[in-house]
C-alpha cells in the first residue's frame, strides 16, 4: 500500500477531484487529507503546529514522501483573488519543502467544474 497526503481545504466540493489528481499524479494507493478552510492563507507564512503533526502522522505511519498543497476557486475560508490564492499556494508549497525536505511537494489548483492542475 502506498500513501501521499494532500492538505485541501474544508470544502466538500473538492475532495473527490483533488484526491483522484493526486492519487493518479503520486500513483498511489491511498490519499492521506488534512483539511484547513482555506489553508494556504495560513501556510504561506508558516506551518501550523497541527498540521505539522498530522503530516508527521503520516509520513511516519504511512511512509508518504509526496505531498500536495491546493488552493481553489471561490474559498469561503480565503476570500482572496484567484491569483493571490495561487501566489499563497506555491509559497505555502515551498514552506512546506523547507519542513518536509525528504518530501516531493506540489501545489495545486482546484476549479469548480472538476479540473485540478499543477501550478
Ligand atoms: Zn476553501
Amino acid at each position: 500500500m502506498s500513501f501521499a497526503t494532500v492538505i485541501n481545504c474544508i470544502d466538500g466540493r473538492f475532495q473527490t477531484s483533488v484526491n483522484q489528481f493526486v492519487r493518479q499524479h503520486f500513483d498511489v494507493s491511498f490519499v492521506d487529507t488534512i483539511t484547513e478552510a482555506g489553508p494556504v492563507a495560513v501556510l504561506c507564512k508558516g506551518l501550523p503546529k497541527n498540521v505539522e503533526h498530522d503530516v508527521n502522522i503520516s509520513v511516519d505511519a504511512h511512509d508518504s514522501n509526496q505531498l500536495a498543497i491546493v488552493a481553489h476557486e471561490s474559498c469561503a475560508g480565503n476570500p482572496a483573488s484567484d491569483s493571490t490564492q495561487k501566489s499563497q499556494c506555491l509559497e505555502a508549497a515551498a514552506n512546506l519543502r523547507v519542513a518536509f525536505g525528504g518530501c516531493e511537494v506540489i501545489a495545486l489548483w482546484a476549479t469548480l467544474d472538476g479540473k485540478v492542475v499543477e501550478l
